[in-house]
């Protein structure tokens, strides 16, 4: 039953302007996805085309913890959202943030093009977790690779 049926606070944060809230972090922490070259989400079953959500509530329920299901492996070795850049915004390397290791795309390239361009989003057109149908093929392979090297 909905949290606010059952007398809990419950709002919706969403759309592409979310005001006060970064919804990035919180979806990480929670195991939602990983965060992709492209500064974007990676969900293993959506992919990278899909647009974040949230509910602020003070309804009590069971965290769940952060997922690895290796996209890391991949956006090293891919550099698809990196070429297509039209700014040249995203570093082929990661980078330490405010004490963070992580894929970083640098807004002050970015943004102008985004602005200039309504809503550029080409880094997320191209990756190849955007094809409909792909993420969990992806995530199949990825997942039997990590366990054939566990095994050696
Ligand atoms: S939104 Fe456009 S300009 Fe910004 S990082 Fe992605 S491809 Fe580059
Ligand atoms: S295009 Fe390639 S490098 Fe960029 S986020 Fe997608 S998988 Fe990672």
């Amino acid at each position: 039953m909905a949290a606010r049926a059952q007398g809990w606070e419950a709002d919706p944060v969403t759309g592409p302007m979310t005001g006060a809230f970064t919804l990035i972090p919180p979806a990480l922490a929670c195991g939602f996805g990983e965060l992709g070259k492209h500064g974007s989400l990676i969900n293993p079953e959506l992919g990278s085309n899909f647009r974040l959500a949230a509910v602020l509530t003070d309804a009590s329920f069971a965290l769940t913890p952060p997922r690895a299901h290796w996209v890391d492996d991949f956006c090293i070795d891919c550099r698809i959202c990196e070429d297509a850049c039209p700014a040249e915004a995203i570093l082929p390397e990661k980078q330490t943030v405010r004490g963070d290791h992580k894929w970083y795309v640098d807004f002050d390239r970015c943004l102008p093009f985004f602005n200039e361009t309504h809503g550029c989003a080409i880094c997320i057109a191209v990756c190849p977790w955007s094809r409909p149908g792909v993420g969990e093929t992806l995530a199949a392979k990825l997942l039997r690779r990590q366990q054939r090297l566990a095994a050696g």
